[in-house]
């Protein structure tokens, strides 16, 4: 058990990399911006394979966009 605060995804930070076989910082890209959403994706910043992706729900930057 462990006292350390548990943090939501909300932006990860760190994921598990299969290239690199361990937990590895990752960089955060814009893949795809959708009229509901935008899609990112999670890149290990050491070799660059994609660990993860994510879609938000937020449409403003659309309409920024747009
Ligand atoms: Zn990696």
């Amino acid at each position: 058990m462990t006292d350390r605060h548990q943090y939501e995804d909300l932006e990860a930070t760190e994921l598990f990399c299969p290239r690199c076989r361990r937990a590895q910082p990752v960089r955060k890209h814009l893949l795809l911006v959708l009229p509901t959403g935008n899609k990112y994706v999670y890149r290990c910043s050491v070799c660059a394979e994609t660990v993860g992706e994510k879609t938000d729900n937020d449409a403003q930057a659309f309409e920024i966009l747009g």
